[in-house]
């Protein structure tokens, strides 16, 4: 098992990542003070048919608690559930010394530790992710609910007492999920570290090579980038943006799809691709890169796309400003900056990689 540690302003916390690090829960809820009187599990109800159990034979006769199951799926981060969150906890009579153990994938990372955030004005979680893409999700500190006006529109910043990453769990993860959680590994190499990505294009040449040692290796490396990036950054003034690589087109995609057809990765996958047509010192970085994702079965870019539709939404980007988008780019692979676009500009470049890809 690797363990590492990862540093805020506000807070310092241990990541353990590796087969059975489950069993490190009781430990660690053992080390907390003050002792927690109770615990809450808050789960889908994928994961929690899969592993609920697992989590609740490591709390037997030594800690008291209760579950909580919501519907899977991103649109079940909603008030509705957050609020049925707040009202178990409350009837359970969780109190400020309770520990709530968010255990799924991204989804339940952020309503989980948003209800964690706010019980009571902020009571302490952990963060068990069961999915590869919530090896990004679960370093950082953000937390939230969507509203219908916009996704994670709702939140706070609050850091988990610790995160146990059992990658044991991850075993059941559906393929396009797989796909979905390395393309933020891809990112989080290409924006840090040429020979982790030199690594990745060597070991991973088929999906069933994400698991073991290189499994091992994917998550750890990308929680240390993730967690480079965001100790340097935590509320998100400069350098964090350079984790939005691939998501300016990402997330305008997702939308046009209406979050159905398509995984987050999938999509961010399209956008790096995206990121680096633009500039002519990657253009072959981005051809290799779009051979090996389509031999890991990355779906093409989809087609019937209106690139006016994705620009406007890329315009609306909590990160654009006006008419300008900011998009990360490459210098080369580790080196991340952002170029500012006239929307009109990136129109055309736009029309043209959606011709091509
Ligand atoms: P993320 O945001 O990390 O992609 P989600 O929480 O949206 O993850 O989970 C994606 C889907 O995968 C959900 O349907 C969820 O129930 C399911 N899932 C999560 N973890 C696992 C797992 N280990 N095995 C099987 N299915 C899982
Ligand atoms: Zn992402």
């Amino acid at each position: 098992m690797k363990q590492i540690n990862i540093t805020t302003p506000s807070k310092n916390y241990p990541v353990y990542v590796g087969e059975q690090a489950i069993t490190k829960l009781g430990e660690v809820l053992q080390s907390l003070t003050p002792a927690p009187k109770n615990v809450l599990i808050i789960t889908d109800h994928n994961v929690g048919e899969l592993y609920l159990k697992d989590v609740q034979a490591e709390l037997d006769q030594k800690f008291s608690y209760e579950s909580f199951q919501i519907k899977p799926g991103d649109s079940q981060k909603s008030f509705e559930n957050y609020y049925a969150c707040q009202s178990f906890a409350l009837e359970k009579g969780l109190d400020r010394t309770s520990v709530i153990l968010a255990l799924g994938g991204g989804m339940i990372g952020d309503i989980a530790g948003f209800v964690a955030g706010t019980y009571m004005r902020g009571i302490r979680f952990i963060q068990i992710p069961t999915t590869i893409l919530a090896h990004d999700s679960a370093v950082g500190g953000k937390t939230g609910i969507n509203h219908p006006e916009g996704k994670n529109m709702i939140g706070v910043f609050h850091q988990p007492e610790a995160v146990i990453y059992s990658t044991d769990f991850l075993s059941t993860l559906p393929e396009n999920e797989i796909r979905s959680g390395f393309a933020e590994v891809i990112k989080h190499a290409l924006i840090a570290d040429p020979s982790f990505y030199e690594y990745l294009r060597k070991n991973i040449t088929t999906l069933n090579d994400l698991k073991d040692e290189h499994l091992l290796n994917c998550l750890t490396r990308g929680i240390e980038i993730k967690n480079e990036v965001v100790s340097q950054d935590e509320r998100e003034k400069g350098i964090r943006a350079f984790l939005n690589f691939g998501h300016t087109l990402g997330h305008a995609i997702e939308g046009e799809l209406r979050y159905k057809d398509i995984t987050h990765g999938e999509a961010v996958a399209h956008g790096m691709l995206f990121a680096l047509s633009l500039k002519e010192e990657t253009i072959q970085l981005g051809k290799n890169l779009k051979r090996w994702l389509h031999d890991l079965g990355y779906p093409t870019t989809p087609k019937n796309l209106s690139v006016s539709s994705l620009i406007n939404r890329m315009k609306k980007d909590k990160k654009a400003a006006g008419r300008t988008i900011n998009m990360v780019l490459l210098e080369q692979t580790g080196h991340p900056y952002i170029a500012p676009y006239q929307a009109i500009d990136l129109e055309e470049k736009l029309t043209e990689f959606l011709k091509e890809n």
